[in-house]
């Protein structure tokens, strides 16, 4: 039993949880709850006795400050996807799109051993936590090391199975020695990490220089998967020179782009709707000139007002009389039943994904068959 507060599924808020607070969708608050704490947002304040005790998924309510209204927050679990979109960012980081599709692709399971450099803000670090065997994160960067540390021991992942070390993986690669800057712990009679890693992700400005010191920490009788995250064609062009050099295969680049669709309903125009659109401006033209006249003039009199909201006839112009199809007027509510829609499909703009390009390679150091263990497997399937 760990206290990782990001696997796991409990039912109650407990003192000292660290909930995700949800005020709306771009506006998710981490906060730690203390019984003497209050979270308090632009509509009021929201004590924290009031939601410990209190199932994950709980609306809380409070009135508003002055007024007889009701606010409300959502209080919820941490899970790293939630973790992306609430974390202090310290530097650019993975959105869930990418991470999501990168462990399928590597095919990260229990199993996985994942080399991560570097750490950033450790929002990718969060997602790797929860799904695979171990994890290895390095940063050089020495403030956002610590940080990440804390943040990761607060979360109960370095009592769990991520191991951070401080170092600059360019200049001096992945093996983790006694006496390094890192939050692993060394066995009695270890002097050197043993790796072993399956997977490897790089999400580095210059990854061409890290991936020389990989086979030494590599795992050397699988296949290794290795993604490198580069926001530019130029750092994935020298990463391409760099994998085919160091005898990494099944080289392929790709690129994420996060959509979502949603079924809307478009007003259907006619042809009578356009020529009416052109009367309009036509006779909002004609209305320009008409007052233009009378202020030169010096005409202008209260009355004014009363004339121009009339159209030919001389009828009023009433908000409904003034919509035109076309989209100028008063706005028409979708669907409304006076006029003709069609179904259409419409992009979602706000999901949040980084556009870097994915390049993803692959590489088995040792292809020689183990006999021992062939034959182990051969009998296997004959008993
Ligand atoms: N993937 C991270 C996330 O999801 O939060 C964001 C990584 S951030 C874009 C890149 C990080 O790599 C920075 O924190 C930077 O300090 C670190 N870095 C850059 N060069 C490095 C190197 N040679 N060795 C280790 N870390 C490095």
């Amino acid at each position: 039993m760990t206290n990782n507060c990001f696997s796991g599924y409990k039912d109650l808020i407990e003192e000292d949880d660290l909930t995700l607070i949800w005020v709306s969708r771009d506006n998710i608050k981490p906060v730690r709850m203390q019984s003497e704490g209050v979270f308090n947002t632009r509509y009021g304040s929201f004590p924290h006795k009031d939601i410990i005790g209190k199932p994950y998924g709980s609306q809380i309510a409070i009135r508003t400050k002055g007024s007889n209204k009701f606010a409300f927050v959502h209080v919820l679990q941490p899970t790293p996807e939630l973790w992306t979109l609430s974390l202090p960012h310290r530097t650019q980081i993975v959105y869930t799109p990418d991470s999501s599709y990168i462990m399928q692709r590597l095919k990260c399971s229990p199993h996985s051993r994942v080399i991560e450099a570097g750490t950033g803000s450790g929002s990718f670090s969060h997602a790797f936590a929860r799904s695979v065997g171990r994890l290895f994160s390095f940063e050089f960067h020495h403030v956002r090391y610590e940080q990440a540390l804390e943040e990761f021991k607060a979360h109960g992942l370095i009592d769990d199975n991520v191991t951070m070390i401080h170092r600059d993986v360019c200049r001096d690669g992945f093996i983790i020695k006694r006496g390094d800057t890192t939050s692993y712990k060394f066995p009695n009679n270890e002097a050197t990490a043993s790796l072993n890693a399956n997977v490897v992700f790089l999400d580095l400005p210059a990854p061409w220089d890290a991936i020389p010191h990989l086979d030494s920490v590599i795992a050397t009788h699988e296949k290794i998967g290795l993604c490198c995250f580069s926001p530019c064609i130029e750092q994935v062009d020298k990463t391409l020179e760099a994998l085919e050099k160091y005898g990494w295969t099944d080289v392929e680049m790709v690129e994420i782009q996060g959509r979502q669709y949603e079924s809307r309903r478009q007003m259907v125009r006619s042809l009578d709707d356009a020529l009416e659109r052109l009367r309009d401006i036509k006779r909002h033209k004609l209305q320009g000139v008409e007052r233009r006249k009378r202020m030169f003039s010096n005409t202008i009199d209260s009355n004014d007002d009363k004339i121009e909201k009339r159209n030919g006839e001389g009828i009023p112009l009433t908000e409904k009389a003034k919509f035109n199809p076309f989209g100028k007027g008063s706005r028409i509510k979708e669907g409304d039943s006076n006029y003709k829609w069609q179904e259409v499909t419409k992009v979602e703009t706000e999901i949040k994904s980084h556009t870097s390009y994915l390049t993803f390679a692959f590489k088995i150091i040792d292809k020689s068959r183990d006999d021992e263990q062939f034959n182990e497997i051969l009998q296997s399937k004959k008993d």
